[in-house]
């Protein structure tokens, strides 16, 4: 990223992407003061709901939970224009203005904040996914009691349905291509400590088992074996939803947009925040999206940006949360790489959770929280500081003595 430089403040934004970072961003482009014209362009066609309980409730909650309720922000009150159910495919600069491409005509501005989310990857056809409504819709409805219903990933959403799933009387197979579940998010050693949650919830977890095709209801393994189930649930991640941005922003190998830790991208006037986003933090270096509360709170920063405020001299540490399981899970900060010079991890067992702190040199980047939300609230504190605070190690590793007690 080239270092930010002054820019004239823009008198008509327009937001494209219809989920938190696009709301958040109308409410705080408000709140912050812009009296511009102000316009909201989303792909599906109801307003911004919230994503995570379309799993962890996938059963429970039949109506999307909407975030205008939920947040409090009247998206009507606060834009000009609200393009619910437009896509944006196109993104380009025409003199001093920026062009927005729709499939129902161009939209112009002086500035763009691109909010478009993630797609999930979805290499068999024939297999669900579960990332919006109209998803959480159809699985629903096939998600009864007695049925097999086989989930392709052992990640934040896997895991997530497989508990629910079980929760209501289905048998569940969770087939993971690596070695533990959540390796991808925790690294193996923490993953294999989840290991455990599904057996007791009752659901058959296969790692180290690779999907090579799905047709129907029949996934086929690697070692030519096979895996039938009534329902069949892809959960291997997810792309950033970046394809209408190539030709105006750099798109990096993993179709992220990398941005200043304000948002801002190395093309003059476009913004990028929630998962669509890489954004420089101030300790943690650049961090994905993909994550509620980076959809949150990034467009705080970028709103402050857009309109020439300063940026506060902390900020909150990434953090992702999962209900799985029966099991409260956090990670926050950033997790060290097992081949990083002088990184370690070091556990704090309590009776009902534990916590992995990730530690570079003697400072704390990172943690994993299972069941313990006073420790998550501990943290969260420590990582928000001007500086990474550094641990008495010894002392951290006591899960009696309170972590801000074994600080330095
Ligand atoms: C089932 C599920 C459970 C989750 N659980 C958790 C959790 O427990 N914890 C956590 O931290 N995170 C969780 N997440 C992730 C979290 O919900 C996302 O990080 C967050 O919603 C990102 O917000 P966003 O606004 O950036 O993107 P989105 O919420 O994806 O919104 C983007 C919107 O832009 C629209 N759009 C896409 N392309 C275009 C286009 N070209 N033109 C116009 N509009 C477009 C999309 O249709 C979408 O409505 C979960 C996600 C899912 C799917």
């Amino acid at each position: 990223m080239t270092a930010a430089v002054p820019h004239p403040v823009p008198s008509r934004v327009a937001v494209v992407g219809g989920g938190l970072a696009g709301l958040r961003t109308l409410a705080e482009l408000r709140g912050q003061g812009f009296s511009g014209q102000l316009t909201w362009v989303g792909a599906e066609p109801t307003p911004a709901y919230d994503r995570p309980p379309l799993s962890k409730e996938l059963l429970s909650r039949v109506e999307p939970l909407w975030l205008a309720e939920d947040l409090d922000h009247n998206h009507a009150a606060l834009a000009d224009a609200v393009h619910l159910g437009r896509t944006a495919t196109g993104l380009r600069r025409v003199g001093s203005e920026l062009v927005v491409s729709t499939d129902a005509g161009e939209l112009v501005a002086d500035a763009v904040v691109a909010a478009t989310g993630s797609v999930p990857v979805r290499p068999w056809p024939d297999a669900v996914a579960l990332h919006d409504a109209a998803d959480a819709e159809h699985l629903r409805a096939q998600v009864r009691p007695g049925r097999h219903v086989v989930i392709i990933g052992a990640g934040w959403i896997g895991a997530e349905v497989a508990g629910v799933a079980a929760g209501a009387g289905l048998r569940v197979t969770v087939l993971e291509a690596g070695s533990a579940p959540l390796w991808r998010q925790l690294g193996d050693v923490a993953g294999e400590r989840t290991r455990e949650w599904y057996a007791t919830a009752g659901v058959e977890l296969r790692t180290d088992v690779v999907v090579t095709d799905v047709t129907g209801g029949e996934v086929r393994l690697d070692d030519g074996s096979t895996v039938t189930g009534d329902v069949v649930l892809s959960a291997v991640g997810v792309r950033p939803a970046t394809a209408w941005l190539d030709s105006a922003v750099p798109l990096l190998a993993s179709g992220h947009v990398a941005t200043s830790r304000s948002g801002r991208t190395d093309t003059a006037g476009i913004w990028a925040v929630g998962d669509v986003a890489l954004r420089s933090t101030l300790h943690f270096g650049p961090v994905p999206g993909g994550h509620w509360f980076a959809a949150l709170r990034d467009p705080a920063l970028a709103a402050a940006d857009m309109l020439g405020h300063p940026l506060p001299l902390t900020e909150a540490a990434p953090e992702v949360f999962s209900d799985q399981l029966g099991h409260h899970l956090e990670v926050i900060g950033r997790l060290v790489r097992d081949d990083e010079p002088g990184a370690q991890r070091v556990l704090r067992r309590a009776e009902h959770g534990w916590t992995e702190l990730h530690v570079s040199g003697q400072a704390l980047v990172g943690a994993v929280v299972v069941d313990l939300p006073r420790e998550v609230a501990a943290v969260r504190k420590l990582l928000r500081g001007e500086s990474l605070p550094r641990l008495d190690l010894t002392l951290a590793a006591d899960p009696a003595t309170p972590l801000r007690a074994a600080t330095l």
